[in-house]
């Protein structure tokens, strides 16, 4: 009997077809686990974005959950969203994860917005790297968006015509998607599109 990834609680197995064939994985969490996030089904077009949509919103649950999976290196925990992100991302656009800073990605051990793609089987590929820049508080809307760009096309990758959806872990001032869309529709992509777990309140 499989547990609960977030409580522990002993999960009765359901067999259902889909699993039988393999198509969808096992209740990585429980009922009273999974009640507690709450959705957000953000769905908008921002100037920058063809299209954001968010799956969550930034909760108590989601706040604890993110807390285990990405500073306590709980890697088991990318799987409990992974049938919403397959459903979600399928289709033939190009998955782009936002890049995580290599010196982050060591004391981390890993890049969790990549480990939420990879347990849910998306092909994704790094187009985008980090150029030293970072985002400081105390700067306002306007000057976040005109500073230095954040992110650069990774030397030798080709951007073609077509849709690239950028995949974070989490919106909140929309400034590393903003960055992350204009130096790949600067470099050519026809529509690029974001799906975030987590949409935060400003
Ligand atoms: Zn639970």
């Amino acid at each position: 009997m499989n547990s609960c990834l977030l409580c522990e609680t002993p999960i009765a197995e359901k067999p259902s077809w889909k699993a039988l064939l393999a198509l969808e994985q096992q209740t990585e969490i429980c009922q009273d686990c999974s009640k507690k996030f709450q959705r957000a089904d953000i769905k908008e077009e921002e100037p920058f974005l063809d299209r954001l949509t968010s799956l969550y919103r930034y909760n108590e649950a989601m706040r604890e959950y993110l807390h285990q999976f990405k500073f306590l290196q709980d890697v088991a925990l990318a799987s409990v969203f992974a049938n919403e992100l397959r459903t979600l991302l399928k289709g033939n656009a190009t998955i782009v994860p936002i890049p995580m800073h290599p010196e982050k990605k060591i004391q981390r051990t890993f890049s969790h917005v990549d480990e939420l793609l990879k347990s849910a089987g998306i092909p994704f590929t790094h187009l985008l790297e980090k150029t030293g820049t970072d985002v400081m508080g105390e700067k306002s809307k306007a000057e976040r968006l005109a500073m230095a760009p954040l992110f650069t096309v990774k030397a030798g990758a080709t951007i073609r015509l077509g849709t690239y959806i950028v995949i974070d872990d989490i919106y909140t001032t929309g400034t590393t998607l903003h960055h992350a869309a204009t130096v790949l529709k600067e470099a050519g992509a026809t529509r690029v599109e974001a799906v975030t777990l987590i949409r935060a309140e400003r």
